[in-house]
């Protein structure tokens, strides 16, 4: 974790920042728990790259533009009236986003989708007018066609622009450069009909020649310089249009688990860099496309990097955009919204000498039920579940063995769930007093398990997709505790891989395995990993290996493990699984 101090000096005069305008709004992230898991989509990606630019300083406050939901009329310009209808069913979104349907709150989803288009469009229209570049972070929907949706994207929102536009009186070329590691299927169908769309793209996956698009098929791995070549030979094609779109896709870097190219961050910086000077005069809207890797928020933040100020500075590789957030949010909360502080009264001090019974529990000493609902409140948890369907939260909190208990429910369908339940304790690991969490379980109990979803080990109920979440939420209030860690032991793969943002194991070999076991099974969904690693069907060296439930701490001070013992491990162990 890095603080943002020094950074935000370094950054704060950016001399070449532009006047771009960034489409942005905390809805782009799809309420579908079971995305993270299923599917390998970071659903935050917007967020943090918002965060970043915002917090970074590349692009001013004033530029965050709030886009609206389109509307069914334009939606109906490009897209039949089947797959209209058809979005307004579970099992039709559940497809594209490959999930259970018992996981798609509908009113929702759509809701996310059609801001995105509303971005797209809003975006379209404020570079006509501004001439200045426009950034959309959801969006690049391109593998939509009129009447058939697929590939996670239900709609094609720059079609849709193109034709209302159109509609609305825009004459003149207008060029869509579609950088995403695959196929612009979706655009070359809905854009058949109009003469006056120029679509070049570069993939790295063959899927044929596609009517009206100038497509260069990419060979597996290509990586930057060859990369760059390419790029430069179909910029030299592209007519100097009235209009561009620019998909900037983040599946081009090595390790996406869809995309096929090779590209370094540094790579897909350059790639930015190179179009937004070729496009410099030219009103040019930015979208993200794909992008399934952990780096892929950074390739989209560099995006917003390159368009607002042509900047090629590197965002740090161990910045964690969610512990700076949850940082500031922090900072903005005052103890005593978390606890009961201040002068005692008169009946505090008869609780504490033992003559009136406590009215308060207070969990570790410090939070009291409101102050948790508060923070779960200021950290975005209550609208995150609100949108998966959950309402009226309430926190309880109790005495559980060892330690203490914490657990928030609300209400759906007439009825109250268990949501999230913790079991934390002070405790002393390796000479640090740290928070130790003894339980955690975050719970989706509307979701059910499917083929899509099978039950992961240790799970009675479907989880949130919040596990990020409520880990950084943990560590925050470790420092506010005065302790110097978060610690807890994963009974399983997924657990670990769900934390391996914040938390290391303590034993450093332990995480060098830990680290060689995440790089071997990249290209397994997580799922089957996880599934696989406890059914001891994945061998180390050989051999079959069995889970080490070891202890993994999230270090708030330093970190005492030492990274050279890490990586002599990393290097020296080798997983191989067999999925035949
Ligand atoms: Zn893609």
């Amino acid at each position: 974790m890095l603080g943002l101090g020094p950074l935000v000096t370094r950054l704060a005069s950016w001399l070449h920042r532009r006047d771009v305008s960034v489409w942005y709004d905390r809805l782009y992230r799809l309420p579908l728990s079971g995305i993270e898991a299923t599917a390998g989509i970071e659903p935050r990606r917007a967020d943090f790259a918002a965060w970043w630019l915002g917090a970074s300083g590349a692009v001013a406050s004033g530029a965050f533009r709030r886009p609206h939901r389109i509307s069914y009329e334009n939606l109906a310009r490009v897209h039949a009236p089947e797959l209209l209808e058809s979005l307004g069913r579970p099992e039709a979104l559940a497809a594209i986003f490959s999930v259970d349907p018992s996981d798609v709150p509908v009113d929702e989803v759509m809701t996310t989708v059609r801001l995105a288009c509303g971005g797209t469009l809003g975006a379209a229209r404020e570079t006509l007018h501004t001439r200045a570049p426009a950034l959309n972070l959801l969006g690049g929907f391109h593998h939509a066609a009129p009447a058939v949706a697929g590939g996670l994207c239900p709609v094609n929102d720059v079609a849709v622009a193109v034709a209302t536009l159109r509609a609305e009186g825009l004459r003149g070329e207008v060029a869509i450069l579609d950088l995403d590691a695959h196929p612009p299927d979706g655009l070359s169908a809905c854009l058949a009909d109009d003469p006056d769309v120029w679509i070049g793209s570069l993939s790295g996956s063959d899927w044929g020649p596609l009517p009206r698009a100038d497509e260069t098929a990419l060979p597996e791995g290509t990586a930057d310089d060859a990369y760059q070549d390419a790029l430069a030979a179909l910029l030299s094609r592209m007519p100097r249009p009235r209009l561009a779109f620019v998909i900037a896709g983040g599946d081009v870097l090595a390790g996406d688990r869809f995309g096929k190219l090779g590209l370094t961050l540094r790579g897909a910086r350059d790639r930015d860099l190179l179009v937004a000077a070729e496009l410099d005069g030219v009103p040019s809207v930015w979208l993200p496309g794909g992008g399934y890797s952990d780096q892929a928020w950074r390739a989209l933040a560099g995006t917003g990097m390159a368009v607002a100020a042509a900047s090629r500075e590197e965002i740090p590789a161990r910045y964690d955009p969610m512990s700076a957030r949850f940082a500031r949010v922090s900072a903005a909360l005052s103890p005593t919204e978390l606890t009961e502080t201040g002068d005692l009264t008169a009946e505090e001090i008869e609780e504490d000498l033992g003559i009136r019974p406590r009215r308060q529990r207070l969990v570790l000493g410090f939070y009291t039920a409101a102050g948790i609902e508060h923070a779960f409140y200021r950290y975005g948890v209550f609208d995150h579940l609100e949108r998966l369907g959950y309402r009226q939260f309430r926190a309880e909190l109790d005495a559980q063995g060892a330690g203490e208990r914490i657990r928030i429910l609300g209400q759906a369908g007439g009825q109250e769930h268990l949501l999230v339940e913790a079991v934390l304790e002070r405790r002393s690991v390796a000479g640090v007093d740290v928070l130790y969490v003894h339980w955690l379980s975050l719970r989706n109990p509307r979701a059910s398990f499917s083929d899509v979803r099978p039950r992961l080990p240790g799970q009675e109920a479907p989880g949130l997709g919040l596990a990020r979440e409520i880990g950084t939420m943990l560590a925050r209030m470790a420092i506010r505790l005065g302790l110097g860690a978060v610690v807890f032991r994963p009974a399983h793969y997924h657990t670990a891989y769900a934390a391996r943002h914040a938390f290391e194991f303590v034993d450093p070999a332990r995480q060098g395995r830990f680290e060689a076991l995440v790089r071997d099974l990249a290209g397994v969904p997580l799922l089957e990993a996880t599934i696989a690693v406890a059914e001891g069907k994945v061998r180390m060296d050989g051999a079959p290996y069995a889970w080490e439930a070891d202890e993994m701490a999230s270090w708030l001070r330093e970190s005492p493990v030492e990274p050279g013992e890490v990586e002599r491990e990393r290097e020296r162990v080798r997983f191989t699984y067999d999925r035949g």
